[in-house]
């Protein structure tokens, strides 16, 4: 297992794992990921990656990634591929890639010998009955009058269900508990189903098809796991997790740990519901940049150390919380400000003629790839007579502290002259497409040798050296900062989460970006090529502005 540093801070469950160690229940640790191959994977399932594979790590241990696939109406070997993938990109490596299903022997077994001790029998009542007779929280389930066959009859049943003998539904498989039981989960709860499904690894071998809390503690204990960490949802499952494991005589017992699971404000955490998003169109893919899958995210442009990071500084509690976006951004945006790449491109062009440069004339000026780490080097950019700068850098009737361009006020251009806005040109409709400018010779490289200061510098490009592109920038998905919690959250879809700028001017380099490293257009933000993007149109995502922006009603859209 591999990761460029540790990412999970002190935390209860280390506390755990590191008295187990102390007092000798344990020599070593093994814990795994168990993701179900229904999806693709989001931020949640990222933080509970940081968490098993960094405790694994911390203790010299190992992890493994464990593919739960018991419910095979819904999974697919695409997730499987893009889960792996993820994983990967996260920066870890499995010491054991386990499927649920390659245990499907394996559970039979355990299932007959839980009928042969009479601590499992065979059910013919309806769901809708098994439903009914369940009780309530507040009012015992009784008894099916299933309940009490001979363990020959059951067996005998178990077995032909297995041969595929009866419909789907006809008969459960139950563990004999306690019908009056507090929790609900003890209630004598299915432990096999008949289904006439295609599973994607093992065909149309098995027919009947072990439950959740059936299937995954012994797996856990078959692959020797020693601590098995879930979200708080699976409390209330852990007497039944012990009881399987205790009654079918496993071959060791892992210790359930539960904690809170990890939610974003703005966004959804639920495949169910990220597959809705997808399957009506919302968005265009389960990697879509607004997605906070881990694919969306990566395509946006986040980095597996931002990510890691975020695991990191959210920590692992046992109490339910909402964490603000602005905590995940700023993580990406630290790590990108250390690493990220400046350059310079205007994303909402303004044309500039400078109208005393000579017309073919052209100057390369030095800039540097990172002032704040020489080491990233320099590079040139040119500098003609014709230029284009952010439309927000001008102001026709500009308050006194604007230090940016309006008629007759000076402002530096990044690596290279002052210049002074003479004149604006405006079309038929009073708007203005133009600014004529006059710049100072003296002031190369940005300094003016009589001491005259600006306060204004803002960035530019060569009309004729900048390629133009196309820049997505993103808002949130939702306006709501709970959707999920909303009756139909699809109400709540913020309209304006993309926004496309088609006509934009970078940097001639940019014409060979590469795909995996993010820039800082100066003053604008981060940003990444898209995988869409080709040489003649090209495609950058912004992964982030360059300060927090959520702060503001409907954040900044430009
Ligand atoms: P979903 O509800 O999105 O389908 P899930 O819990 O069913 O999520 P699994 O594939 O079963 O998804 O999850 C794999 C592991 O990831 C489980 O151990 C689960 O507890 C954990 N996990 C899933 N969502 C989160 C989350 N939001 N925060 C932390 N851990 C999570
Ligand atoms: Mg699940």
């Amino acid at each position: 297992m591999t990761a460029e540093d540790n990412p999970i801070p002190s935390n209860f469950i280390q506390t755990i794992i590191q008295n187990d160690l102390d007092s000798g229940k344990h020599t070593t640790v093994h814990t795994r990921f168990p993701p179900e191959p229904n999806g693709y994977l989001h931020i949640g399932h990222a933080k509970s990656i940081c968490l098993n594979f960094g405790m694994a790590r911390r203790f010299n241990g190992k992890c493994n990634l464990r593919f739960d696939d018991t419910n095979p109406d819904k999974e697919e070997v695409e997730y499987m591929h893009a889960i792996e993938a993820d994983v990967k990109w996260l920066g870890y490596e499995w010491d054991e890639l386990h499927f649920a299903s390659d245990y499907f022997n394996h559970l039979y077994m355990y299932a007959v010998k839980l009928i042969t001790t009479g601590k499992a029998y065979v059910d013919s009542l309806s769901a809708e009955e098994i439903r009914e007779y369940r009780g309530t929280l507040k009012a015992p389930g009784k008894d099916s009058p299933y309940r009490n066959r001979s363990v020959e009859e059951n067996l005998g049943l178990f077995q032909r269900m297995k041969e595929g003998e009866f419909d789907d539904g006809a008969h459960v498989l139950r563990a004999k508990i306690n019908m009056a039981a507090p929790n609900m989960n003890m209630r004598d709860p299915t432990l096999y189903r008949i289904k006439r499904t295609h599973h994607h690894r093992t065909g149309a071998e098995w027919v009947i098809y072990p439950m959740y809390d059936f299937t995954h503690c012994l797996s856990d204990s078959i692959e020797g796991i020693t601590h098995s960490l879930c979200t708080l949802e699976f409390e209330d499952h852990r007497a039944l997790y012990d009881w399987v494991l205790d009654e079918a005589g496993a071959p060791c017992h892992p210790q359930q740990i539960e904690f809170a699971r990890l939610e974003l404000e703005y966004t959804i955490t639920s495949k169910r519901k990220l597959h809705q998003l997808i399957d009506e169109g919302h968005v265009s893919g389960w990697d879509d940049p607004r997605m906070t899958t881990i694919s969306g995210i990566r395509r946006r442009g986040y980095t597996p150390a931002s990510i890691r990071d975020f695991c990191e500084r959210i920590g692992v509690t046992k109490k339910d919380s909402s964490i603000e976006m602005a905590a995940l951004e700023n993580c990406v945006r630290e790590d990108l400000n250390e690493h990220a790449l400046r350059v310079m491109g205007v994303l909402h062009p303004l044309k500039v003629t400078i109208e005393n440069y000579p017309d073919d004339q052209s100057e390369e000026m030095q800039a540097q790839n990172h002032p704040q780490n020489p080491a990233l080097g320099t590079r040139s950019i040119t500098f003609t007579k014709t230029l284009y700068i952010e439309r927000d850098d001008f102001m026709e009737d500009a308050p006194k502290k604007f230090f940016r361009l309006s008629v007759g006020r000076e402002v530096r251009l990044r690596y290279a002259y002052y210049i002074t806005c003479t004149e604006v040109v405006k079309n038929e409709q009073g708007e203005v497409i133009e600014l004529i400018c006059s710049y100072d010779p003296e002031t190369r490289g940005g300094s003016s040798p009589d001491g005259r200061k600006v306060k204004g510098t803002i960035h530019w490009v060569s009309a004729e050296h900048a390629v133009d592109a196309q820049v997505n920038a993103y808002d949130r998905l939702f306006t709501h900062p709970n959707p999920g919690s909303t009756d139909n959250y699809i109400e709540h879809l913020n309209p304006d989460s993309l926004i496309v700028l088609k006509n934009c001017k970078l940097e001639p380099a940019l014409a060979n970006a590469d795909a995996n490293t993010s820039y800082q257009f100066e003053r604008t933000g981060y940003f990444v090529l898209d995988k869409d993007s080709c040489s003649d149109a090209l495609i950058f995502n912004r992964t982030v502005t360059l300060r927090d922006t959520w702060g503001k009603i409907g954040g900044r859209s430009d």
